[in-house]
């Protein structure tokens, strides 16, 4: 019987979970055995006790390295090392952004499974795609610190003190995270506006009855669905376009990302200046904004509070967790039809997340030194 151990993350900032209780009770339904490491889900409000109801069971750290076949985890263990030869390890590897984790595993003889390589277009693999499912709980947490650190209220109110108007939030970059903090914003009682390079996204906006700002370049999707980089001079405008709409409104949240480069800056300081005092502008790529600093909150010399938010899923535990174990399961039953782990490297899915086996990197993006 595969034997499937749960690691708990790396204190600091991340409170999720790799699987929940109620993800480790379908596993053992499936005739897979969970190890979980004592107090794993404690930040996430699981606890021990939890797991071992689910029929899981809970041990040291120690013990989870010597009996798992498969490890399970949210970011790569500090102690990397430590980790057993043929292990396998599942996780939001970003192998990508750390070309040496890649080395290091596979000269442990580590298989390493990254869901950050997901193909997410595949249907089959659409229940898998963990970036998808924590980019959904990050745009809806931005949302909501967006309304915190902003004095007014976002919805109009009708008192007998008189009625108040609501917040003007634009969001800049509507892909997963930005489509939910828009839906989340407009729940909120908010006017939303939304802008994106990719005209499928501009679709999007407008269904979830958002007002779409338009800037003058083309279309910038790629073939893969992800936006690419915009030309020196489109960005020029861009920059204008936007500097031109920014003041007029409360809350500005960036999620614009591309992937192999660097976050696009859509907020310059030119643009934060001419915002009104009390004016919020929340970055979820840390990298849209100019001047905005990861997990940190300043406030501009003309009153605006700017947010660098880049790990906002980790804030939602619960959510964030659950929807993490799904995908994880998802990904473990397609890996194990029968309970037992089977590596198949023309299966497109297994092909897309695979990073190393035995002792190699196999990941063709990896192995191209590309990103
Ligand atoms: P992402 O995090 O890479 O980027 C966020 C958004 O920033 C994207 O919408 C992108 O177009 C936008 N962006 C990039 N540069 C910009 C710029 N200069 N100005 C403004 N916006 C900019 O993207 P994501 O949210 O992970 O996913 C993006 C898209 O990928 C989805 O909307 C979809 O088309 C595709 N996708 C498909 C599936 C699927 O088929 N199941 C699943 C997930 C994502």
């Amino acid at each position: 019987m595969t034997i499937v151990g749960v690691l708990s993350e790396a204190p600091g900032r991340e409170r999720r979970v790799a699987l929940t209780p109620d993800a480790a009770g379908r596993l053992r339904d499936r005739r897979v055995r969970v190890v979980v490491e004592a107090g794993a889900g404690g930040r996430a409000w699981f606890g021990d006790g939890d797991y071992e109801a689910a029929g899981a069971e809970v041990v040291t750290r120690d013990q989870v390295y010597a009996r798992s076949d498969v490890l399970l985890c949210l970011h790569p263990p500090d102690d990397v090392a430590a980790l057993p030869e043929g292990r396998v390890l599942i996780g939001l590897l970003d192998p990508l952004g750390d070309l040496g984790l890649a080395e290091r595993l596979a000269a442990a003889r580590i298989t390493a499974i990254s869901l950050d390589l997901l193909p997410r277009t595949l249907s089959r693999a659409q229940a898998m795609d963990a970036l998808t499912s924590q980019a959904n709980v990050a745009g809806y947490k931005a949302a909501l610190l967006a309304a915190e650190a902003y004095g007014g209220f976002f919805p109009m109110l009708v008192t007998a003190a008189g009625t108040t108007r609501p917040a003007q939030v634009l969001v800049l970059g509507a892909g997963v995270a930005g489509l939910q903090a828009i839906a989340t914003a407009r729940r909120l009682g908010a006017l939303v506006t939304g802008y994106d390079v990719r005209e499928a996204a501009l679709a999007d906006i407008a269904s979830l009855g958002a007002s779409v700002l338009r800037a003058p370049h083309a279309d910038r999707s790629g073939s893969d669905g992800y936006a690419r980089p915009l030309a020196e001079d489109e960005a020029g405008a861009q920059q204008a376009a936007l500097r031109a709409a920014i003041p007029r409104f409360d809350v500005v949240i960036t999620t614009a990302k591309v992937p192999g480069a660097p976050a696009p800056l859509l907020v310059p300081a030119a643009a934060l200046a001419e915002m009104r005092p009390g004016s919020v502008v929340l970055d979820l790529a840390v990298g849209n904004v100019e001047g905005s600093l990861p997990d940190t909150r300043t406030l501009t010399e003309n009153g605006v509070t700017v947010i660098g938010a880049p790990d906002l899923a980790a804030t939602v535990p619960v959510a964030a967790s659950t929807a993490y174990a799904r995908n994880a399961v998802a990904l473990l039953t397609h890996l194990m039809p029968d309970g037992v782990l089977t590596l198949d490297p023309d299966d497109e899915v297994q092909a897309g997340v695979l990073v190393c086996h035995d002792g190699h990197i196999v990941h063709s993006r990896l192995l191209k030194g590309i990103r």
